[in-house]
């Protein structure tokens, strides 16, 4: 399998903060990868950095092969790193429609665009159905569908998500996570990070917890799964 995303003693600080201090991390073509971890132990940081709105200290962050460690953000996204933002930042007063066209602003070609808003509508059917609503009438599942459709619309390679579940009802949760499944079916690899660990550890390949700046622990997400201990002391036993 490919290396898709490489990450090598990465360093990052916010100020004298020291936020990531040398994590490694490998995302094989076609994985689903989760990072894993408390509350302020680098999850989002991480996220940041690769899409290019940190700087590292140090260390380095290669994408098939390539660095682009010190790319700006829009570099990067032009790459196929595409990330669906924390907090379901979507555009609050434009419509559905509106807000994919926006994730979509790198495809000039006609056709294409029509199948990437397809793909997303077939993956969320009710986005099809309210496309023509305004985004802050949406429910919270909802709004967290159209951020990960946004992502989409843009033809990432590495699709990177950072807490899809948070502050959404159980059953939407299932549902969203089955979507990610069914993306990472159809070729896109997923970096995704959570708190929710072990309804993550039921899609993804392999995981890293990350805590206070370094991976703690990492391995498949099977055998993350069946350790009960880590469960309880790294993850809160969620
Ligand atoms: P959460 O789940 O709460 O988002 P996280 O694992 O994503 O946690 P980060 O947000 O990456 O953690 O934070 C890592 C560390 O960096 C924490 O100690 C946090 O307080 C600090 N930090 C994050 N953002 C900033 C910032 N803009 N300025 C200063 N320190 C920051």
């Amino acid at each position: 399998m490919n290396e898709c995303l490489g990450i090598k003693n990465l360093k990052v600080n916010y100020g004298s903060i020291e936020a990531l201090k040398g994590i490694d991390i490998s995302v094989k073509e076609g994985q689903i990868v989760a990072l894993l971890g408390a509350n302020g132990a680098g999850k989002t940081t991480t996220l940041r950095k690769i899409s290019g709105i940190l700087e590292a200290k140090s260390g380095s962050v290669q994408f098939f092969g390539e660095d682009i460690t010190k790319l700006p953000p829009h570099k990067i996204a032009s790459k196929g790193i595409i990330q669906s933002p924390e907090g379901r930042q979507v555009f609050r007063d434009l419509t559905v429609e509106e807000n994919l066209m926006i994730g979509a602003y790198t495809i000039k070609n006609k056709k294409e665009l029509k199948n990437n808003f397809d793909r997303v509508y077939s993956y969320f059917p009710v986005l099809r159905e309210r496309k023509n609503q305004i985004a802050s009438t949406l429910s919270g599942g909802e709004q967290q569908m159209l951020a990960i459709g946004r992502a989409l619309m843009g033809n990432p390679k590495l699709l990177l998500l950072d807490e899809p579940s948070l502050g959404l009802a159980p059953l939407i949760v299932k549902n969203i996570f089955h979507i990610i499944e069914e993306i990472r079916k159809d070729g896109t690899t997923v970096l995704i990070v959570e708190q929710n660990a072990l309804q993550t550890l039921k899609i993804a390949d392999y995981a890293y917890v990350l805590e206070v700046g370094k991976v703690g622990m990492e391995g498949s997400a099977k055998e993350l799964r069946n350790n009960s201990s880590l469960i309880e002391v790294y993850l809160g036993g969620k």
